[in-house]
């Protein structure tokens, strides 16, 4: 699933493709929207708030999309072929220059823009805005003294921007097993500004380097022994976490 850094990469791809383009057709291929044309609206931008993707349209509306598991969105020329079916197709937006086509997006509605601060208002604060709050987000996660930090560092209400894989390459950074619970984390802000600096490298650098996410037995960058897997967060909604057992000892209080 596209963390943070991908979400702003592509956050950035459609700003710079479409911001100040007046819209020559639009095509919302998700029910609740089907009849919706900004045809003859301009493009004002578009930004990111944690995993979400703003696109501002015109003076009155924000087309919110999220990517989940499987989004995308291309840039294409007209008549340019597309990268997928189109059934995948889930949003259209044409200028005469560019065609930019959103596939398999988990998330597609238009938000009316007075409303869009309230919309996102139960985020956290964001790994990658301009107005990241480092005390907000670190009291938000000592609210959950009991949970552990893997979910805690993955749940969008604490801080916005961090997924499976950034989580357990946090922890690893950080030398902290995955199931600790917040309360026993050493260091809560040193571990937010890791967070912070390795979504902000992975902007702009790739491949991401992961030393242990996606690396189930392979060797610890580290140590040289065997990453190991395990699924935490459940029980409806299980994620791998990724783990060294000797460079990330569990606590006592771990669960
Ligand atoms: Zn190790």
């Amino acid at each position: 699933m596209p963390e943070g850094d991908a979400v702003l990469r592509t956050a950035h791809r459609l700003d710079r493709a479409l911001s100040g383009q007046l819209l020559a057709r639009t095509d919302f291929r998700v029910p609740q929207l089907a009849t919706v044309d900004l045809g003859g609206q301009r493009v004002e931008s578009t930004s990111t708030r944690g995993k979400h993707l703003l696109t501002r349209i015109g003076s009155d509306w924000t087309l919110h999309t999220h990517l989940k598991m499987e989004g995308s969105w291309a840039i294409l020329r007209p008549r340019q072929r597309w990268p997928k079916a189109a059934h995948l197709a889930r949003v259209v937006l044409e200028t005469d220059t560019t065609h930019a086509v959103g596939f398999q997006l988990g998330v597609v509605e238009l938000i009316p823009r007075a409303e869009e601060a309230a919309a996102f208002a139960y985020l956290g604060p964001d790994l990658l805005g301009p107005d990241w709050d480092e005390k907000e987000a670190a009291r938000r996660l000592s609210d959950h003294q009991d949970q552990p930090i893997f979910d805690a560092l993955r749940d969008q209400r604490n801080l916005a921007g961090l997924g499976t894989m950034w989580a357990a390459e946090v922890c690893f950074t950080m030398g902290v097993h995955p199931t600790t619970v917040v309360a026993e984390v050493p260091d809560l802000t040193r571990m937010l500004r890791v967070a912070r600096l390795k979504l902000d490298q992975a902007v702009t650098r790739r491949p991401p380097v992961n030393a242990v996410y996606g690396r189930s037995r392979a060797q610890c960058p580290r140590c040289a022994g065997p990453v190991r897997r395990i699924e935490m967060g459940g029980p409806d909604r299980l994620r791998p976490a990724y783990f060294c057992p000797s460079c990330q000892p569990e606590r006592s209080g771990s669960r």
